[in-house]
């Protein structure tokens, strides 16, 4: 199924976040006088704009940044350079607005706490409400979500993989957010659930008008949920554009490489079965360069320089693909 199919793309809706030339470099090791022996390289110069009311897929192997970016707009890193710009003006309101869904409910729920207090967790951070009062959004929440309030004061155990991840979104949801950044929400699940759980994040977009950053190694969910794309490799976005573009006529040699590796039908594959192309190359000295140049069958003269992510010539307004091959 097609996104576009379902409502309107917000090209005009303006931008809720930018990022800026960001850059996390993760230390690893130290030396004798205590400095970082090196250093992964996981984002390399991200530079996006997220607009309010879409849904951004952001799709690309293991290993290629996804979850990185994911902590880094959660405020959980900060970017070792460069910048993230929000319409929020103080820190407590950009925590309130931006939640998060991990893609592992079985860890990411505190096992010793009933279900409502998980649920109601991000209002507990921000500011101390009457327990009655909690437990009437919970319940609010819970019914949203699928999760029946009965079952408020059970513990995570008593529940299956994916009505765990339903109280996840429904934590999510507690302190009324404008985004969700979705970080892999349906690997963990059973095949059988997850097209229930995507509709579900579809339904709740539309209903609460909810921004979505869906990051995903499985081509087929980001098909299924996205407005538009980015493509990841190596820490860096290699092309950007509306889903039908860049899904159906991706430009980037990594993003074509990397759409022949999955079925085309709309159904979730596990990751195994979404293998990479090739093994992804270490970060801890990044190439020279195009990233992609030792793996692209297409490499030419020309791709040892370094390549910006510019506009296409002849395409939709906003498409970008980092190869000079294809801008
Ligand atoms: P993805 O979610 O796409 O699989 P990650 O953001 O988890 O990618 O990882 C990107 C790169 O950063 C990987 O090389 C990973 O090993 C490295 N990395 C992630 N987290 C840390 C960390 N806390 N310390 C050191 N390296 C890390
Ligand atoms: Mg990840």
């Amino acid at each position: 199924m097609n996104r576009s199919a379902l409502k309107p793309l917000p090209d005009q809706s303006p931008a809720i976040l930018a990022l800026h030339d960001v850059r996390v470099h993760y230390p690893m090791g130290k030396d004798w006088l205590g400095r970082p022996k090196a250093f992964a390289h996981a984002l390399n110069g991200i530079d996006l704009q997220v607009r309010a009311g879409e849904t951004l897929g952001v799709v690309g192997e293991s290993g290629c940044g996804k979850s990185t970016l994911a902590q880094l707009l959660m405020g959980l890193i900060k970017p070792t350079a460069g910048r993230l710009a929000w319409v929020y003006s103080t820190e407590q309101e950009r925590s309130s607005n931006v939640q998060i869904v991990f893609q592992d409910p079985q860890s990411s729920l505190d096992p010793r706490l009933p279900v409502w207090k998980i649920i109601t967790e991000p209002l507990f951070v921000q500011r101390s409400a009457p327990r009655q009062a909690m437990r009437a959004i919970a319940a609010k929440v819970a019914s949203q979500v699928g999760i029946r309030t009965e079952y408020l004061e059970r513990f995570p155990h008593q529940f299956s993989g994916g009505q765990r991840q339903r109280i996840a979104i429904a934590r999510a949801l507690s302190s009324d957010p404008d985004i969700i950044v979705l970080d892999e929400p349906t690997s963990a699940l059973d095949i059988s659930v997850q097209a229930q759980i995507l509709n579900l994040l579809a339904d709740l977009q539309r209903s609460r008008d909810l921004t979505y950053i869906l990051i995903s190694h499985n081509v087929s969910v980001v098909r299924h949920m996205a407005d538009r794309v980015a493509v990841m490799y190596l820490g860096q976005i290699v092309e950007l554009g509306t889903a039908a573009e860049v899904l159906e006529r991706p430009r980037h040699p990594y993003t074509q490489l990397l759409l022949e590796a999955v079925p085309r039908l709309g159904v979730a594959v596990d990751e195994a079965q979404a293998s990479a192309p090739t093994e992804l190359p270490g970060n801890r000295t990044l190439p020279t360069g195009c990233f992609f140049r030792d793996r692209c069958p297409k490499a030419t003269a020309g791709c040892e320089q370094p390549q910006a992510l510019l506009p296409v010539r002849g395409a939709a307004e906003g498409e970008r693909v980092r190869c000079h091959l294809a801008s």
